[in-house]
């Protein structure tokens, strides 16, 4: 049984940058439908690992449909669970500390970074995801996925401790077909400290 991550802000939190009605929109219904739809799906498949496994060896379910239903809602629900557990209020700003350094070391710069990060957010075309991920070696990388895959199904040893959300349920209630702004306001309310924390379990092999 997958759960849903407990959002531990309201709604309204992260505004002006992240409005109300589409917090709740994309909490209650999409990553609800996501984590309802991947369980259904794991149930009939008879798969019950943690999902970070699950998604990093699709190719042991034989059924093509349940394997698709399995990349396409697993990867929602995992996704989802790190976008809404890497957002929080009165966040944004630059990550201080070790892994701050870390990001200047890797990009030159930490407006560098954001650069690089948001340059993929707005060109991927259609619906996806661009990435900051991270392999047990403590290396850094980022990418950009279609739908709802990630850098997990990827196999190259990278899980994301990062992601942008740029399918337009995401934005599109504010932001309408202005992405580059959204992108841009949600470097507001990452929460820096939570992605740190990611890097660190990811770099000690978790
Ligand atoms: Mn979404």
């Amino acid at each position: 049984m997958y759960s849903q991550y407990k959002l531990p802000y309201s709604y309204d939190a992260l505004e002006p940058l992240i409005d109300a009605l589409t917090m709740e929109t994309h909490y209650s219904k999409h990553h609800a439908a996501y984590t309802k739809n991947l369980n259904d799906a794991a149930e009939k498949a008879g798969v019950n690992k943690e999902i970070g496994a699950l998604l990093s060896s699709l190719e042991e379910i034989p059924d093509a449909a349940l394997r698709q239903a399995i990349r396409n809602n697993g990867g929602g629900f995992y996704n989802h669970n790190l976008y809404f557990s890497t957002m929080a209020p009165g966040a944004g700003g630059e990550p201080s500390g070790a892994f701050g350094k870390l990001l200047e070391g890797t990009f030159g710069s930490f407006s560098a970074f954001q650069e690089q990060l948001s340059g993929l957010a707005v060109a991927r075309f259609g619906s996806g995801w661009a990435w900051l991920s991270a392999n047990r070696g403590g290396e850094l990388l980022l990418s950009s996925s279609p739908n709802q895959d990630n850098p997990l199904m990827e196999g190259a040893g990278y899980t994301p401790i990062l992601g942008i959300d740029v399918w337009e349920h995401a934005y599109y209630l504010k932001y309408k077909n202005l992405r580059a702004d959204y992108v841009k306001a949600f470097f507001g309310v990452i929460d820096w400290a939570a992605v740190a924390g990611n890097y660190e379990a990811v770099k000690g092999g978790q």
